[in-house]
């Protein structure tokens, strides 16, 4: 059985540089360490973390924090203000392409526009750029469902974002509004992760996408192969795969999301090949 490993799949520059963060702090072993969420959508990440000292909290008022690690994904300002006022050691690991899309929020808010921000309400990325859009926004995650627009529009778009869906809601905008303002913030690990994924669910029988079933972009990733392979599995650990997928099926496509390690991509190559071994 073939086996092809995307190039790109795994840690983005944005997570590997929240990880090398976080994991050095741990060297250093300081007591009221946590991360504001879980660092990355990953739970078997967020475990080893939690194995070297750093936790994870959800509430601010927490009376065990002393340093606070903020995610990839960023914060609103409010945030900020409140852990000021708290008095906690903030280490900041928001991503710098989640940042100039906090940035851009800000100039389209200051520049009078509805901000229109495209991406998943719920998602953390997105709760933190409506912080920065001001009362005049809405979010739109499908050009089917889109919320009414003013006259004056800015777009922003969730940095894990599908083109095709930014396409979309910009077409659905631009037949709406008189000025239109746009910033395409989708970051180009996004685009070509997204790009070499499907090139390869293409050329497979069979895909298998690695990483957090709680991963916005994995979650895309699976999408997105469905939509040109036939049978494709999402997996979180190489003791989800199963011998019986592989039947008649002689090459195999894997790719991860932007928070998978490379230790669990490995391991499922390794439960492959014992598979194929077998056969
Ligand atoms: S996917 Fe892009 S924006 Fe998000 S953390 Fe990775 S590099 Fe940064």
């Amino acid at each position: 059985m073939r086996i092809m490993v995307a190039k790109k799949a795994g840690f983005c520059f944005g997570v590997k540089r929240a990880i090398d963060i976080t994991f050095n702090l741990a060297k250093e072993a300081k007591e009221g360490v946590f991360t504001y969420g879980p660092l990355i959508h990953n739970p078997q990440v967020v475990a080893e973390l939690r194995s070297k000292g750093i936790d994870t909290v959800n509430d601010l008022s927490s009376a065990d924090i002393k340093t606070l690690i903020i995610r990839t994904h960023g914060v609103a300002p409010e945030v900020y203000s409140d852990t000021k006022k708290m008095g906690y050691n903030v280490i900041d690991a928001t991503c710098p392409f989640v940042k100039k899309a906090q940035n851009f929020t800000k100039i389209l808010r200051d520049e009078g526009y509805q901000v229109l921000i495209i991406g998943d309400e719920r998602h953390p990325e997105v709760q933190g750029l409506i912080g920065f859009a001001g009362e005049n926004v809405i979010i739109a995650n499908d050009a089917d469902d889109m919320p009414n627009v003013q006259k004056k529009v800015g777009i922003i778009v969730q940095t894990t974002q599908s083109f095709e869906t930014f396409r979309k809601v910009v077409l659905h905008v631009i037949g709406k509004a008189r000025e239109v303002k746009i910033y395409n913030t989708i970051c180009d690990s996004t685009v070509q992760r997204v790009k070499e994924t499907r090139e390869l669910a293409r050329k497979v029988a069979l895909m298998i996408i690695v990483g957090g079933k709680n991963s916005a972009n994995t979650n895309q990733l699976v999408k997105l192969s469905a939509e040109v392979c036939d049978k494709v599995y999402h997996i979180e650990t190489a003791g989800e795969i199963d011998g019986a997928w592989f039947k008649e099926v002689s090459k195999v496509g894997i790719s991860g999301g932007a928070s998978t390690p490379q230790w669990i991509i490995d391991d499922a190559v390794n439960r492959i090949r014992e598979i194929s071994a077998r056969r």
